[in-house]
């Protein structure tokens, strides 16, 4: 068994929507990035990357290729997912936690839990997601950006699956 952690945080502007966990939330502003921004699946992203010692996602999905403009963050962790397989990697579990002062996260997290679960073929009781607040505190408690945290448990597969095309 192997386990990573990852950590992303984007600004919020406004202009942009808000995506976490591939939920789009109402908002006055959203996260600034070249991708859909998607904090929570980036650092999801990176704590899997980092268990199987991969780098991280700015190395497979550069943020300077205009291909991945505007994409949608859960095909980053669907590529992540195979990389991963392909490896023999198979994911036990992912915990994370999203730190924004607003909006109010708590319904949207069931959805987050089960969009992340799908990308990653497991089921969302394998998947939690929390939110807190910076108590009003630095750049998050200004609503000036979101971060996210996330730590991922991975166990080594007895069959490889073939890689994919
Ligand atoms: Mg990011």
């Amino acid at each position: 068994m192997r386990i990573g952690q990852g950590y992303d945080i984007h600004r919020l502007v406004p202009g942009r929507k808000l995506i976490l966990g591939g939920v789009e939330i109402a908002h006055p502003t959203g996260l600034l990035g070249h991708s859909d921004a998607d904090a929570l699946v980036h650092a999801v992203c990176d704590a899997l990357l980092g268990a199987a010692a991969q780098g991280d996602i700015g190395k497979h999905f550069p943020d300077n290729d205009p291909c991945w403009r505007g994409t949608c963050s859960l095909y980053f962790l669907r590529r992540i997912r195979d990389l991963l397989a392909s490896a023999g990697w198979e994911v036990v579990n992912v915990d994370s936690t999203i730190l924004a002062e607003k909006p109010r996260l708590a319904p949207f997290l069931l959805s987050m839990r089960e969009n992340i679960a799908s990308a990653l073929q497991i089921s969302p009781d394998q998947v939690s997601v929390k939110a807190g607040t910076n108590e009003k505190m630095d750049a998050i408690g200004r609503e000036e950006a979101i971060a996210c945290q996330a730590i991922a448990l991975v166990r080594k597969r007895q069959r490889i699956e073939p890689q994919p095309l």
